[in-house]
């Protein structure tokens, strides 16, 4: 690294030790609090706000360390709760709908492959978004692929005509 060149990260340590030196000493504490309590007491309304930012981000720690330990109890009613809650399915009707598919994809016939938290994720519900009916399980890939198209069966044959018949053939040498 070059003299005098410093990283932000390098930047923000140097300043973190000299608060710290700063507030080692007792007259500069008090000098600091005395400061922060004349800030609080000219911004109730900002004060009051971060108090609940912090209360809800309190409130969010709780119920994700919540769900992980539910998780990690009863993996097969957390996933229940989920299906039924999203899609209005239980979890059997889940298993049979994927050993009907085979555990495939319905488009691509393959497994699914992403891999989320180092687990490779379940297929996807898809489900129509007007009427909510379920269609079937997808891949992430294939899902988010019908999606992008707005599952317009039109749009889809669009897309399959531009391939087959690509617009620059003619004009553009290979
Ligand atoms: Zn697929």
């Amino acid at each position: 690294m070059m003299q005098g060149m410093a990283t932000d990260e390098e930047k923000k340590k140097r300043q973190r030790e000299a608060q710290a030196r700063y507030l080692s000493k007792p007259e500069n504490r008090e000098k600091a609090l005395a400061a922060t309590r004349s800030w609080a007491a000219r911004n109730p309304e900002k004060v009051k706000e971060r108090e609940a930012a912090r209360d809800k981000d309190a409130q969010r720690a709780r119920a994700r360390e919540y769900m992980r330990e539910q998780r990690e109890k009863n993996p097969r009613h957390v996933l229940s709760l989920k299906l039924k809650n999203a899609y209005g399915i239980t979890l059997e009707e889940f298993e049979i709908l994927e050993k009907s598919q085979e555990g495939v994809c319905a488009i691509c016939k393959k497994t699914e492959t992403w891999v989320r938290a180092g687990k490779v994720y379940r297929l996807s519900v898809d489900h129509c978004h007007d009427t909510g009916k379920i269609r079937g399980l997808l891949c992430k890939a294939c899902n988010t692929g019908i999606g992008y198209f707005l599952h317009d069966p039109e749009l889809l044959r669009a897309a399959i005509r531009y391939l087959k018949h690509p617009p620059a053939a003619p004009f553009v040498g290979k």
